[in-house]
C-alpha cells in the first residue's frame, strides 16, 4: 500500500467496488479497504436483483446468480394473490445473486483494473486538515498507517461511521430503519423462478416477507420490520420462525442472518470537502423495497466519475464534489427513491383490510410490466379513491 492515492475507497461492497474499478479504469491510483477479512461474507442481503439493472454494471455470469426469476407474486393479508407470470413480465425479468461470489467479483474487476484491495483494514478515523478530508488512519491487523488521497470515498454501507466522524449528520431515526432476519432455507416447495411477497400487519408489521429462490428447494426466507415495531418477543425473527413453522415446517436452515435496512430520505448532503458518500452509507436504498445494491453501484460509479474530474482540475472541495449530489438527485434513482419514499409512507399506513382491498383489485389488472411505478398507476385508474390519498404524489405519477 502507497502512503498516498488520487482516490481512498472504505468499503468493498458493490458501491465500493464499483467505485475503484471505475476510478482504476480511468488511471487513477486508488485503494480500497475492507474491514472484513473477505469479500462478500457474511451477506446481509436477499439478494435480489433486476436483470436490466444489472447488466448496465456487470455481464451476468452463472458463478455468482443462483436463480433466474420470471415472476413475482404479492400475497394480502387474507392470502389475496396477486400473480405476474412472465407471460406478462415479458423481458422483465430478475436474479437471486450469490452475493458470496458476486462482491467479489466486482473486487476482482476493480483490482484488475489496477486498483490496490486490502482487506482486514479498518479505517478507523479521517485525517483531516482545516475541516477537509484527506485521507484516513487504517488499522491493519494491529499496525496502525495513515494513508492521504485526493478524494475519499466512504462506501462504509448501512452502518457507516466515516461520514459521521468527518462531521455530517447520517443518523437514522429508528422508525426508518427495517431490521431484518433471514433464513436460507432448503428443502422447501417454492416456484423456484418467483420471488414471493407477503404483506399485513400479522406477517411484517410496516415492512414485508419475502421468499427469494436460491435454487428448486432452497430459498432466501426474510422478514423486514419496522425498527420502531421491533420488541421483546415481537422482533423480525419471532415473525420470521412464526411464518417458517407455518409454510415451510420441513425447511432446513443453512444459514440465518440479521441486519438493519435504512428506508429513510438519503443525506441531505452527500459531499463534503475531500469526501463523498456512496452506497448505503448516503442512505440511497429504495425506501420501498428496501433494495440498495443497484443504487450502491450507480452511487459508487459516478462517485469515481466525479472524483476523476474534479481532481484532473485539481479542486475537490466540496462545491466541485456537489456535482454527484446533484447527479445522483436529478438522476432516475434520486427520483425513484423520492418517489418511493412517499409511497412508503402512504402504504405503511394502511389497515390489513385496505391492503386487501388494494391487492384484490389488483390481482385483476394485466400488467405488462412490474414495476412500483406501472402497479401504482394502474391501481389508482381502478381505485380513483387512491389518487386522492396519495395526493400530490398521485399527479406526479400520471
Ligand atoms: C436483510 C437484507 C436484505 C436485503 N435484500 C436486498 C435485495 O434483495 N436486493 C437489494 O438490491 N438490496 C438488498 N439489501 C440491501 C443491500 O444489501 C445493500 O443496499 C447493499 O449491500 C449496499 O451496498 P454498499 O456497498 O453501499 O454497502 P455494503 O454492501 O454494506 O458494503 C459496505 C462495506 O464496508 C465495510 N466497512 C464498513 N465500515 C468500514 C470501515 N470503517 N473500514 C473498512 N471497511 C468498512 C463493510 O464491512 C462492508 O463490507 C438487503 C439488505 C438487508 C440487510
Amino acid at each position: 500500500m502507497k502512503k498516498h492515492y488520487d482516490l481512498l475507497v472504505i468499503g468493498g461492497g458493490p458501491a465500493g467496488a464499483v467505485a475503484a474499478r471505475t476510478a482504476a479504469k480511468k488511471g487513477l491510483s486508488v485503494c480500497l479497504v475492507e474491514k472484513r477479512p473477505a469479500i462478500g461474507v457474511p451477506v446481509r442481503c436477499a439478494e435480489g436483483i433486476g436483470q436490466e439493472a444489472l447488466a448496465e454494471f456487470i455481464e451476468p455470469d452463472e458463478r455468482w446468480i443462483s436463480a433466474e426469476m420470471t415472476g413475482a407474486a404479492i400475497v394480502a393479508p387474507d392470502g389475496t394473490v396477486m400473480k405476474l407470470e412472465s407471460g406478462f413480465a415479458g423481458n422483465k425479468v430478475g436474479y437471486i445473486l450469490d452475493r458470496k461470489i458476486f462482491d467479489r467479483e466486482l473486487v476482482w474487476q476493480a483490482a484488475e483494473a489496477g486498483s490496490d484491495v486490502s482487506v482486514k483494514t479498518r479505517a478507523a478515523a479521517p485525517i483531516m486538515e482545516d475541516g477537509v478530508v484527506k485521507g484516513a488512519r487504517l488499522e491493519y491487523c494491529g499496525t496502525v498507517s495513515d494513508v492521504t488521497a485526493d478524494v475519499v470515498v466512504a462506501a462504509d454501507g448501512v452502518e457507516s461511521k466515516f461520514a459521521r466522524w468527518c462531521g455530517i449528520d447520517t443518523t437514522v431515526p429508528v422508525s426508518e430503519i427495517m431490521s431484518s432476519a433471514q433464513y436460507v432455507l432448503t428443502g422447501i416447495d417454492i416456484d423456484p423462478h418467483a420471488t414471493v411477497f407477503y404483506l399485513g400487519n400479522e406477517i411484517a408489521p410496516e415492512g414485508y416477507l419475502w421468499v427469494f429462490p436460491k435454487g428448486e428447494r432452497s430459498a432466501n426466507v426474510g422478514v423486514g420490520i419496522s425498527g420502531k415495531k421491533s420488541g421483546s418477543g415481537h422482533r423480525a425473527k419471532d415473525y420470521l420462525d412464526k411464518f417458517v413453522h407455518r409454510t415451510f415446517p420441513k425447511g432446513k436452515p443453512i444459514e440465518f442472518i440479521v441486519g438493519g435496512v435504512s428506508v429513510c430520505r438519503p443525506l441531505g448532503c452527500t459531499v463534503a470537502d475531500g469526501l463523498i458518500i456512496a452506497g448505503d452509507a448516503a442512505r440511497v436504498v429504495d425506501p420501498l423495497t428496501g433494495g440498495g445494491i443497484y443504487n450502491a453501484m450507480f452511487t459508487g460509479r459516478l462517485a469515481a466519475d466525479v472524483a476523476a474530474d474534479c481532481i484532473a482540475k485539481g479542486n475537490c472541495q466540496k462545491k466541485a464534489l456537489s456535482a454527484y449530489d446533484a447527479g445522483w438527485r436529478s438522476s432516475k434513482i434520486g427520483k425513484s427513491i423520492e418517489r418511493n419514499y412517499h409511497i412508503k409512507e402512504y402504504l405503511i399506513k394502511l389497515s390489513d383490510e385496505k391492503l386487501n382491498a388494494i391487492i384484490r383489485s389488483a390481482s385483476k389488472l394485466n400488467l405488462t410490466e412490474f414495476s412500483t411505478f406501472t402497479l401504482i398507476k394502474e391501481l389508482m385508474k381502478v381505485n380513483p379513491k387512491l389518487v386522492l390519498e396519495l395526493g400530490a404524489l398521485a399527479v406526479s405519477l400520471r
